[in-house]
């Protein structure tokens, strides 16, 4: 990936963390972004320590603040002249039960899900479609593909983001961008962490491998789909969670 550009949102913590280092690993110029550039300290100095190869640029941007998505995507332009590689990754959960959600928890949960991602990819493509190249990769959820109890402004959100992405995919492929989603199960990271540790071990006993993932499997998947061996995969809801929905 050297010489290429990536942008990965939510790039503090978790797992667009675990994706800034592995596209910078490949050799990526990495635009990490996240609500507050102090946020990303940490994420800038791992990747100095491992003196990995690609460059960490970090950025602010609170992906819910539509008029902060083309002043974001121009100044990457403008400093890098280019953009391959979007990786969809910022999200919450409110969670609560369907019956008592508020509107506001399902509308704070769509817009910090669903609707940036619509505004950032339109913007971000526009110049990929001009470069004739891109790779567009989309965190969905396992929530998004089986539903979820307690979840439906997320599971809506996450469904959400597969349609986005195939209409994507199809809209876009002859100009040779590609967009494909990964749809994690249950991973270690602090979304995760606040689930009681009854919940946790009954979810481990259903999952064939028997233990939540780790940040690093689902980087190094959207590192595959951002790299020269998938340029033939779009469309697709790549599932990483252990076997669960199987
Ligand atoms: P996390 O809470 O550790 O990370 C979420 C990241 O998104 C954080 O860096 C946070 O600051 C950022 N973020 C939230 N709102 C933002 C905003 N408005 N603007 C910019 N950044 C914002 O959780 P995670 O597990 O690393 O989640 C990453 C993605 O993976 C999310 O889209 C999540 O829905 C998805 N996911 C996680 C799991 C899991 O088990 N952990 C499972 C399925 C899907």
């Amino acid at each position: 990936m050297n010489g290429q550009v990536a942008i990965v949102t939510g790039a503090s913590r978790g797992i667009g963390r675990g994706v800034c280092l592995s596209l910078a690993q490949r050799g990526a110029t990495v635009v990490a972004a996240a609500r507050t550039e102090a946020a990303l300290q940490d994420l800038v100095e791992e990747a100095r320590r491992r003196e990995l190869p690609g460059r960490i640029d970090a950025r602010p941007l609170d992906v819910t603040q539509r008029e902060a998505i083309a002043p974001f995507v121009d100044g990457v332009l403008e400093a890098h002249g280019r953009t391959d590689i979007l990786v969809n990754n910022a999200g919450i959960t409110r969670d609560g039960l369907f019956l008592n959600m508020e509107d506001d928890q399902f509308d704070d949960v769509l817009t910090a899900n669903l609707r940036s991602v619509f505004w950032l990819t339109r913007a971000v493509s526009r110049a990929m479609l001009q470069a004739r190249y891109g790779r567009i990769i989309n965190i969905s959820s396992i929530a998004g593909v089986m539903g979820n109890a307690g979840q439906v402004n997320y599971a809506a959100s996450k469904a959400g983001l597969i349609g986005m992405t195939k209409s994507i995919a199809k809209e876009l492929g002859k100009r040779k961008i590609t967009c494909n989603a990964v749809a994690p199960g249950f991973i270690t990271t602090d979304m995760t962490d606040v689930l009681p540790e009854k919940l946790r071990e009954e979810v481990k006993k259903v999952i064939p491998l028997g233990r939540f993932g780790t940040v690093e499997e689902v980087a190094e998947t959207v590192a595959f789909l951002a790299g020269p061996g998938a340029g033939y995969i779009t469309g697709q809801v790549l599932v990483v969670d252990g076997g669960l929905r199987m």
